[in-house]
C-alpha cells in the first residue's frame, strides 16, 4: 500500500506498543489471551487515535495553504483535543463547532477535553443542539472567516472521510509488520465503531495486508445495521483512493451494538466496570465514551464464549482518558 503518494505530516515517529494483559486475561478466567494496541499512546496532547487521522488531513489541509483549520465534535471531543493540539504546533489558528448531544451537557467550565480547548488557545467555540447539521455550521463559520480574508480548511467530525481513514490503513499495516516481528498470531482484533474512521482504515489495511485477520467494531452511538453501512461505505471510498484492487467483502464488516446503553456518550454499569477493570489489572486508563464501552463489549464477548478456546484477541486501545476527569461522579457512585 502506497502512503507516499499523498500529502502528509508526520506526527508518529515509532509504531505503538502491542502488549499482552496477562492481569486482565486471568482475571477473566477464560480460555482468551488479551493484547493490547496503545493508540492511547500516541504524540498529541493528551494521547488517542486522531492523530493518526490528522497527519494526513492538516496535511491535505496545508497543501491547499488553509491558515484555519475548522472542526467539529461532541462537547467532551477528543477529536476536537487533538485538531486543536495538531493545528497550534503547525501554526494554524482552529475553531470548534461542538454539538450538545445531551441537552444541557455543555458547561464552560467543565474539566477533560473541555478545559484543554481553552489551555490550548483554541480561536473559537461554537455550541450548538443536538441534531444540527454539523457540516452546514462548519460552512457558516468558514464563510465568516472568508470574508474577514482568512483561508479555513473543514476537517468532517472525527476526521472520518477517506483522507483521515487513511491513517487506520497505515495503522493495520504497522500492526502486521509488529505482529510478524513478534510472531504473534491473533485470532481477532476489536475496535471502537464511532465515526467509522478506525473501524473502516483498519479493515481496508487488514484487507490490503492480505492477513485474514477479522476486525469487529464496536458502536458507540448507532444501530448496528445503520453503522455497518457507514463503516462499509467509507472502506470502499478509503480503498479506492489508495488503489486498492483486492475485493472489500461486506460481510468482513461487523459491528456490535449491545453496549450502547441509552445513548453516545452516556455512562453505563459495563463501561464503569470496564474502565475499573482495566485500571485496575492492566494499570490502562480507558474512556467513558469510547474506548470503555467497546471494552465493555470485548468482556462480554469473552465472558459469552464468543471467540474460539484459545483465540488471542487484539483491543485496539483508541485513547481519551482526559474525558475520565469529566466524569469523576459516574465511578465514583
Ligand atoms: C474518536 C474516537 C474513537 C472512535 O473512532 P472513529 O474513527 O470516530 O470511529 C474511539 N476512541 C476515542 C478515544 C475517540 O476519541
Amino acid at each position: 500500500m502506497n502512503f507516499a503518494q499523498f500529502p502528509r505530516r508526520k506526527y508518529i515517529h515509532t509504531p505503538t506498543p502491542i502488549e499482552p494483559m496477562p492481569a486482565l486475561s486471568k482475571r477473566l478466567g477464560k480460555d482468551v489471551t488479551l493484547y493490547v494496541k496503545r493508540d492511547d499512546l500516541l504524540p498529541g496532547a493528551g494521547g488517542g487515535n486522531k492523530t493518526r487521522k490528522l497527519e494526513f488531513c492538516i496535511a491535505d489541509a496545508m497543501e491547499k495553504k488553509a491558515d484555519t483549520i475548522i472542526t467539529c465534535g461532541a462537547v467532551q471531543s477528543n477529536h476536537c483535543r487533538l485538531t486543536l493540539a495538531w493545528a497550534v504546533k503547525e501554526g494554524l489558528d482552529c475553531h470548534l463547532v461542538l454539538e450538545e448531544r445531551v441537552k444541557g451537557s455543555y458547561k464552560k467550565e467543565a474539566s477533560g477535553n473541555n478545559f484543554l480547548f481553552e489551555l490550548m488557545g483554541v480561536k473559537s467555540i461554537a455550541v450548538v443542539p443536538g441534531g444540527t447539521d454539523m457540516m452546514g455550521a462548519m460552512e457558516k463559520k468558514a464563510a465568516e472567516l472568508e470574508a474577514k480574508g482568512r483561508h479555513p480548511y473543514i476537517i468532517p467530525g472525527g476526521a472520518s472521510n477517506a483522507i483521515g481513514a487513511l491513517g487506520y490503513v497505515s495503522c493495520a499495516a504497522e500492526t502486521m509488520t509488529q505482529l510478524n516481528d513478534m510472531h504473534l498470531n491473533i485470532d481477532h482484533i476489536v475496535v471502537p465503531s464511532g465515526s467509522a474512521g478506525t473501524h473502516a482504515g483498519m479493515v481496508v489495511g487488514m484487507v490490503g495486508a492480505s492477513s485474514n485477520i477479522p476486525v469487529s467494531g464496536v458502536n458507540v452511538s448507532r444501530k448496528k445495521d445503520v453503522q455497518e453501512e457507514i463503516v462499509y461505505k467509507l472502506a470502499l471510498e478509503t480503498a479506492e483512493k489508495l488503489g486498492i484492487n483486492t475485493a472489500i467483502d461486506r460481510n468482513a464488516f461487523v459491528c456490535f451494538d449491545q453496549y450502547v446503553g441509552p445513548g453516545y456518550s452516556i455512562p453505563t454499569d459495563a463501561m464503569v466496570e470496564a474502565v475499573k477493570l482495566f485500571a485496575q489489572t492492566e494499570s490502562i486508563l480507558l474512556d467513558p465514551v469510547y474506548s470503555g464501552k467497546t471494552a465493555a463489549g470485548l468482556i462480554d464477548l469473552i465472558r459469552k464464549d464468543h471467540f474460539t478456546p484459545g483465540a488471542k484477541v487484539l483491543f485496539l486501545h483508541t485513547g481519551g482518558s482526559p474525558a475520565l476527569y469529566a466524569y469523576m461522579d459516574t465511578f465514583r457512585k
